[in-house]
């Protein structure tokens, strides 16, 4: 008679939390069964895994030397980083900043629309010295 699988007790097996009786039966099914005894492997298998994140192996020295870093990394270090990092950046800003200042300039200029409003605008503020000229060469056609 084939006993009933095991599985279920198979992580008390390895806990040694099963009692004597039950671990003999444990192992008796065990060399019956292959399906337990893979279930067990995998079990076994991801226990190694989990104590291994548990307990992860350093580098000797890792922390030591980390800590050190840490602690013996001067104030003015990082002052001078940052302003390694943030001198590019705030000159490719400047940059950017004349480029988009051009470009708008340009479109401004080119813009038939903003050039207009440009010209009617210095109409109204010579409208006076604009319309002689005009009727003038209005007059002339
Ligand atoms: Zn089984």
């Amino acid at each position: 008679m084939k006993t009933k699988c095991i599985q279920k007790d198979l992580i008390f097996y390895l806990d040694n939390e099963l009692s004597v009786e039950m671990r003999t039966a444990v192992e008796k099914h065990l060399e019956e069964c292959a399906d337990c005894r893979s279930f067990l492997a995998f079990l076994q298998e991801g226990i190694q895994i989990i104590e291994k994140e548990k307990n992860p192996e350093v580098t000797p020295f890792f922390y030591t030397r980390l800590s050190a870093r840490l602690e013996e990394k001067p104030v003015y270090q990082t002052q001078s980083q940052w302003v390694r990092l943030a001198q590019p950046a705030f000159f490719s800003l400047v940059l950017l900043a004349g480029i988009y200042g051009g470009l708008k300039l340009g479109s401004n200029a080119s813009s038939p629309k903003v050039y207009q409003q440009a010209t009617n605008s210095a109409q109204m503020l010579n409208d006076f010295a604009t319309e002689p000229i005009e009727s003038f060469l209005l007059d002339e056609l």
